[in-house]
């Protein structure tokens, strides 16, 4: 099997609130290589630099590079692990993805649905990645969860486009479907609740316990072929927790990648 390749994103220029996801990647990284945890994913497999392959990080000045950036670092059957940005980073990564895998699954772990159909006047926005990816047919399904943040325009959407939303206020993670196609993973780090994750611009209390994200995680039975780690701000992170939760999930979304 081919090593998975990772590509940190520096990009932040469509956060609505709050700058500083585009100094994620190499943060991420800071913290999972400093000695204070091994490289072995709950599920048994190392991640290692030998099952890796680093392709580095990438200054973004045009959204639309993010695509051509990922199709570099992405082949037939290849897998892809994208660090940092915010939230819109997606869009382009997953319409890369589509060019190799036509039928594709996204589970999507986030405080917000993410799915407006322009925010602030940009489609582009980290507001809209899932209603862009939706609208252009990029997956087959879109399960959401951790969502406490929906408003009627948001319900409409994902009406629209199909979307199953696994509210916060009535989680049941034995519920979360099953999925049939392989799968990419988009990991918004307030997804988390800001008690286990402050280093995000958006906190939205009663959120997902890091347990609840690695069980979930594990309770997936399809391939993961791509996942993302985005929107981690470390302008307001605190004493680096939400760097070693991002570290952490690296290594189980990659472990889980390894795990066929
Ligand atoms: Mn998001
Ligand atoms: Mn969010």
């Amino acid at each position: 099997m081919s090593k998975i390749n990772i590509q940190g994103i520096q990009w932040d220029a469509k956060s609505s609130f709050q700058k500083g996801p585009a100094k994620a990647p190499a943060l991420i990284r800071k913290a999972l290589y400093d000695d204070s945890m091994n490289m072995y994913a709950e599920n048994g497999f190392s991640i290692a630099k030998d099952v890796v392959s680093d392709k580095g990080d990438f200054e973004i000045k045009d959204y639309f590079d993010i695509e051509k950036i990922t199709l570099d670092h992405l082949e037939k059957n290849g897998k892809l692990l994208s660090l940092g940005g915010d939230h819109s980073v997606t869009f382009p990564i997953i319409k890369a993805f589509h060019t190799y895998y036509p039928k594709l699954d996204i589970l999507h772990i986030d405080a917000h649905a993410d799915l407006y159909h322009d925010y602030e006047g940009d489609p582009y926005s980290h507001a809209c990645p899932f209603a862009r990816i939706m609208e252009n047919g990029f997956a087959v399904k879109l399960v959401q969860v951790g969502i406490r943040t929906l408003n009627p325009h948001q319900t409409a959407q994902a009406e629209k486009y199909g979307v199953g939303i696994h509210e916060m206020k009535d989680l049941d993670l034995k519920a979360i479907p099953k999925f049939q196609n392989p799968l990419y993973i988009s990991l918004d780090m307030d997804g988390f609740d800001p008690a286990f994750a402050p280093g995000v611009s958006h906190h939205e209390p009663g959120g997902l316990s890091s347990r609840q994200v690695i069980d979930l995680i594990q309770s997936i039975n399809t391939p993961v072929v791509g996942a993302d780690i985005v929107e981690y701000n470390p302008h307001r992170d605190f004493q680096d927790m939400t760097a070693y939760l991002a570290a952490k999930m690296m290594k189980e979304l990659i472990g889980k990648m390894l795990d066929r």
